[in-house]
């Protein structure tokens, strides 16, 4: 990104790029929920199998997992999200705005979060009164903080429209884990340690769903739940913190925009907590991803409100595991990934360029395919290239507009390498291969390309 780079740019860019939308759009947007368009789907799938290779497939202790989002309404009991997993929210006495208290306190840089106790925040509420405003009609005359639960409640199987037990969307992906792990145990055979990854949709009834990806009621995360044992979690927690970081800087992220942060206050049964933030433009830095020692309390929850033992046995040595947490936001890695790489560039002669500067594995096309005019039979010839390359790469195909425009066009949304089709093709069966970083441009044999693209975007 640039240094000038805002939020709104980003946002427009996506938008206009086909990145991402929002939903509903056409019956005026729904608040709190984003679709990916043509080329966010590809940016997106292309971060999941990134993160899918390096945390489940490339780990011979990991198993990958994906669970139904629809579980047995006691699993939000025993998990205690029912009983405890809210916000704190206070509602605008004049126009019924309803804000989060704890992030209206952290942005005047007061240290408040969701799991302090009501009276403590709203202590610190009244004490700050004068310094929070609604954010629609700007009075300072809000209602007492209280609680509010953040489950999404769904109808399922529920005909008659008296049912008890809500069968809830999931407020998060790793319950999903944790209702497997037996399953895991009983199919797989794991020795200890042994993890478990999956990638899956959470919903939460957010206060204020704002700020685009970032915070949103519908959303993408890309958990790892590491099971060790009671007294390992310790160094578990340190290896797989160090190995979180390396991922980040995979992924193309400048560590100068990375940082970690130590949560102060823990809830209570957790042993230690750190959140990955990156400095996203306008917002600054701020949370992408929790690493999280949640010491035995999931396991010894499920196993007591289902009855069913949880215990791993390890050769006579029977005890319940700790388990270590990574959980990602894919929503918000998707933006990081997009504003640390859009640029704007000026080149020569005034002229100028947005380029994404994506990693190749991560651009959403690998390759543009374009013949320099519609006639003379480049277009035959470019399709043949297109149909080989289009077996191992996503591989677009443009005719129409100025080779200049067309090269424009490829850089705005990342694509590596740009292949012209030119009457010197038809001479000698070689193509002009284009660098989106460097610009650079070289000859190429049309049949050593499989080889070349395979030394490059390996
Ligand atoms: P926050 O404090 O920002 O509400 P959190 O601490 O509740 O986040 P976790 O429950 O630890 O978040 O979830 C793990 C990850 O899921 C977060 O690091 C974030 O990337 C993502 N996430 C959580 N809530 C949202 C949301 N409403 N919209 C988009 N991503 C989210």
């Amino acid at each position: 990104m640039n240094k000038e780079t805002t939020m709104n740019e980003i946002i427009s860019f996506a938008k206009e790029k086909g990145f991402v939308f929002q939903s509903s759009e056409i019956y005026g947007g729904l608040a709190g929920a984003y679709d990916f368009g043509p080329n966010g789907v590809e940016l997106l799938n292309n971060i999941k199998a990134f993160w899918w290779k390096e945390n489940v497939q490339k780990k011979p202790n990991y198993y990958g997992l994906d669970s139904a989002m629809f579980k047995h309404p006691k699993v939000w009991e025993a998990s205690g999200h029912v009983g405890g997993f809210s916000d704190p929210m206070a509602e605008c006495k004049n126009c019924n705005t309803r804000i989060r208290v704890d992030k209206e306190l952290e942005k005047i840089g007061v240290a408040a979060d969701e799991k302090m106790p009501e009276d403590e925040i709203n202590r610190l509420f009244q004490e700050h009164a004068e310094e929070i405003s609604c954010p629609k009609c700007g009075k300072q005359d809000f209602s007492d903080a209280k609680a509010f639960n953040l489950l999404v409640k769904s109808n399922l199987g529920d005909f008659t429209s008296a049912g008890s037990d809500p069968v809830y969307l999931p407020g998060e992906a790793c319950q999903g884990i944790y209702l497997n792990y037996k399953n895991v145990l009983d199919s797989m055979h794991p020795k200890i340690p042994f993890g478990i990854g999956q990638i899956n949709k959470a919903f939460r009834n957010e206060i204020s769903p704002r700020n685009f990806l970032f915070r949103t009621r519908e959303f993408e995360q890309a958990d790892t739940q590491f099971f060790v044992e009671p007294g390992k979690n310790k160094e578990a927690f340190d290896t797989i913190k160090a190995a979180r970081w390396q991922w980040y800087l995979d992924l193309g992220i400048n560590p100068k925009n990375l940082r970690w942060s130590q949560h102060d206050n823990l809830v209570f049964y957790a042993a230690d907590a750190w959140d990955v933030e990156y400095n996203f433009p306008t917002y600054g830095f701020d949370e992408i991803e929790g690493v999280h020692d949640r010491t035995d309390y999931d396991l010894t929850q499920h196993a007591k409100h289902s009855g069913v033992d949880l215990s791993f046995n390890d050769n006579g040595n029977k005890f319940t595991p700790y388990i270590v947490e990574t959980s990602m936001g894919l929503g918000r890695v998707f933006l990081a990934v997009l504003a640390e790489a859009y640029q704007r560039e000026e080149l020569a002669e005034g002229d100028e360029r947005t380029v994404l500067r994506l990693q190749p594995n991560l651009a959403p096309t690998k390759i543009a395919v374009l013949p320099l005019t519609k006639k003379d039979g480049l277009p035959d010839i470019a399709q043949d290239i297109y149909a080989t390359l289009s077996e191992t790469y996503n591989v677009s195909y443009a005719v129409s507009g100025s080779i200049g425009k067309r090269y424009r066009k490829a850089d705005q949304i990342g694509t590596p390498f740009c292949l012209t089709i030119d009457y010197e093709t038809k001479d000698d069966n070689t193509v002009t291969i284009r660098d989106r970083d460097s610009m650079q441009q070289e000859r190429v044999a049309i049949d050593e390309l499989p080889e070349y693209f395979r030394n490059k975007l390996s």
